[in-house]
Formats: C-alpha cells, sequence, structure tokens
C-alpha cells in the first residue's frame, strides 16, 4: 500500500437490475484514513454501492480499486474491507468475545491470539467487560459497538458501513455518533459510511457524496454541501433551504436563475438592515414555531415566496412575531446561493422593482 494511491477508486461504476439503474457511472476516489459518506433518499443506490465494493454484487460496467489493485473480479473474502451491516448480525449463542473472535477464527488464528486480539478490538469501543455476555444480554448501542468491533479486528483497510446507527433511538444515535468518529480516528483506516441522514453524515465526515437516482449529484466537505448546494436537490436534501426559481429570484433577488437561502442565514425585524450587502423584504408573519433551542419564523413575502426563518434563542431576542404581524426579513446578499448553474447578474444590475416597492427608500 501507498500514499499514491486512494483507498478506493470507482470507475463508471454501473448496477443494472433488469429495467432498474441502481448505480449509474459513478466514478470516485476516496482517500485512504478518510471518512467518508454516502448520502441520498431510499433507493438512490447507496447500498448497492457499498455491496460492489465488498464483492456482494458484480458490476454491469465499469471497475472498482482498493488502494490501486483491481478487485472488480474478486470474491468477497478476497477484498481488503469488511461490511458492518444496520441489522448487526451478530451470533444470538455465542458470547460477545466469541463474536468478535469469529473472524480470526475462520481465517485460522489460533485461539490464544485471536482471544487476545478480539479483547483488544473489545477495549477499542469499551467493552471488555462484557466479554463474557450474550448479545441478548446487551443494550442496542452495545451490540452496536460490538459489530464494529467484530468488523475491525480482522484489520481490514476500509471498513463498509450501511446505515449502521438506523436502528438506535435518537439520544443514543448522537452518542453513537461521537464514537464513530472516535473510533475511526484511532484506527486510521477509511471509513465508508451510507446514511439516508443528512445530519449525520454532517457531523461524520470528511467528505459527503450526495446520491440521487444512481448518480452523485455533489461532491464535497460537509461545508461546501451545506455552503454551496449546487442544485435545488442538494440544496433541499442537505438542511433546508429557502428555494427561489426563476420568477422568484429575479422578484425577490434582483437575479437571474435559481437561489437558495439558508433559513438561520435570514432574520425578521420591524426595521430594515442598512449596509453594505445588506437586503430587505417586507412580509407578514405567518407563524412563529417555537424550538426550544431557537424560533422558526414562517413568513409571506409581499413580492410572493413564503420563506422560512431561523432564529437563535438568545438572551434579548423577544420571540413574540405573531400570526398577521408586518415584518421585514433581512439577509445579506453573500449568503444567496446559485443552485442549478443559475448565473448571478453583474454588480449593477438593478435591485429587484418587488424589493424596492415593498420597502421605499432602502436599497443595498
Ligand atoms: P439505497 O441504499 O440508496 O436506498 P439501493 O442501492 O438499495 O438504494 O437501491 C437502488 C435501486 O436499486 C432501488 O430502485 C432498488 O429498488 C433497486 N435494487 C436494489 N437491489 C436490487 C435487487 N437485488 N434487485 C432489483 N432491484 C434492486
Ligand atoms: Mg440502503
Amino acid at each position: 500500500m501507498t500514499d499514491a494511491h486512494p483507498a478506493i477508486r470507482l470507475r463508471g461504476l454501473t448496477k443494472e437490475f433488469g429495467q432498474v439503474t441502481a448505480v449509474d457511472h459513478v466514478d470516485l476516489e476516496i482517500g485512504a484514513g478518510e471518512f467518508f459518506s454516502m448520502l441520498g433518499p431510499s433507493g438512490s443506490g447507496k447500498t448497492t454501492v457499498l455491496r460492489l465494493i465488498a464483492g456482494f454484487e458484480q458490476p454491469t460496467s465499469g471497475s472498482i480499486e482498493l488502494f490501486g489493485q483491481d478487485v472488480s473480479k474478486k470474491a468477497p473474502f478476497d477484498r481488503d474491507v469488511n461490511t458492518v451491516f444496520q441489522d448487526y448480525a451478530l451470533f444470538p449463542h455465542m458470547s460477545v468475545l466469541d463474536n468478535v473472535a469469529y473472524g480470526l477464527r475462520v481465517r485460522g488464528v489460533g485461539k490464544k491470539q485471536r482471544n487476545e486480539r478480539a479483547m483488544k478490538a473489545l477495549a477499542s469501543v469499551r467493552l471488555e467487560q462484557m466479554a463474557g455476555r450474550k448479545p441478548s444480554q446487551l443494550s442496542g448501542g452495545q451490540r452496536q459497538r460490538v459489530a464494529l468491533a467484530r468488523a475491525t479486528v480482522v484489520e481490514p483497510k476500509a471498513l463498509l458501513l450501511d446505515e449502521p446507527l438506523g436502528a438506535l433511538d435518537l439520544k443514543l444515535r448522537e452518542q453513537m455518533q461521537v464514537e464513530l468518529k472516535q473510533i475511526q480516528r484511532d484506527l486510521g483506516i477509511t471509513f465508508i459510511f451510507v446514511t439516508h441522514d443528512q445530519e449525520e453524515a454532517l457531523t461524520l465526515s470528511d467528505r459527503i457524496a450526495v446520491f440521487n437516482a444512481g448518480r452523485i449529484e455533489q461532491l464535497g466537505t460537509p461545508a461546501e454541501l451545506y455552503e454551496r448546494p449546487v442544485s435545488r436537490f442538494v440544496a433541499d436534501f442537505v438542511g433546508t433551504s429557502n428555494l427561489f426559481d426563476a420568477e422568484l429570484s429575479a422578484a425577490v433577488l434582483g437575479r437571474d436563475g435559481h437561489h437558495s437561502i439558508r433559513p438561520e442565514k435570514m432574520t425578521v425585524g420591524t426595521e430594515p438592515q442598512l449596509g453594505p450587502g445588506a437586503r430587505n423584504a417586507a412580509g407578514t408573519v405567518v407563524e412563529a414555531i417555537y424550538l426550544g433551542s431557537g424560533v422558526r419564523i414562517v413568513v409571506d413575502l409581499d413580492a410572493g415566496p413564503r420563506v422560512s426563518v431561523l432564529e437563535q434563542n438568545v438572551r434579548g431576542r423577544v420571540h413574540d412575531d405573531a400570526h398577521g404581524d408586518r415584518v421585514v426579513v433581512s439577509w445579506h446578499d453573500d449568503d444567496v446561493v446559485a443552485v442549478d448553474g443559475a448565473a448571478i447578474l453583474p454588480q449593477n444590475a438593478t435591485p429587484t422593482a418587488a424589493v424596492s416597492a415593498a420597502m421605499p427608500g432602502i436599497s443595498g
């Protein structure tokens, strides 16, 4: 293994099931030691990509390289990867220790050595104390950690994880997210993590591929995807967005094409914001929803669209906006993101008639 090769390289990877193209010409390189996520709605092809990498499915066309070696024709056990499934697939009749040592046993590792290595793997997920228990005597989160130890004990170069936290409740899920990240950092191996949960992907990943209908719609760091979504699909799937089609972009933003503004980039007040780049639009409050950590205020702008504004629950901010209140929604022009390749009007383009009309005397 050299640094010159990515951990995984997919070239033109395609998988058809009869009429269904589950994976459609995917090109992708994943670096050694990367925490990489494949994010997308149900049916977008994530699991199929994972199964192709693992060797459980044969590609219709295209190739798969692991650390520079073409493994497209190799059997699953000849590939230096291991998989953690959502349902853990632990053996109920075996102790935790024997479950973890299983992969070593089938590889012919002697008892003493395999128990030592299994204990070490259990220590990496902080479960040494549970070695003698049966899976049924563990909590969901502990079972998940056993599955992780069992997959890492054979020291694969890459670990494939298919929605591994899907069966856990929210609190445990958030706890396990932190642990997964720590385990990955400690082991230093490549993680390829499949999820349909955008928050989970943003929290964990070095980079994320957003899948849509068997294709990668956008590839980038969490911040790149969130701050600069390239399409309406990504803007809407990763976080929530206020989307403006061409007509509304022209009317409200003074721009050509489709655009997105994140709810937390907007504020609601009684006075327009001034200064360079400040933009304002008048509207009427439809609903103010108390969220604990913040307030979501839904406003119908006079210029047409309904926008959602997310405000932090900070000291001094009185959230008493109510249905029917007249307000000004403000944002900064830099927080407007062009999606689907929409062109941005030149700097000196005339500001929007609608917003000027709504806010007479106000300009950027
Ligand atoms: P995801 O994991 O993103 O939910 P999948 O990779 O499981 O998506 O599925 C992608 C598409 O391929 C879906 O339309 C699914 O119905 C189809 N598909 C997956 N596996 C099979 C199979 N073994 N036979 C037929 N169709 C399949
Ligand atoms: Mg799946």
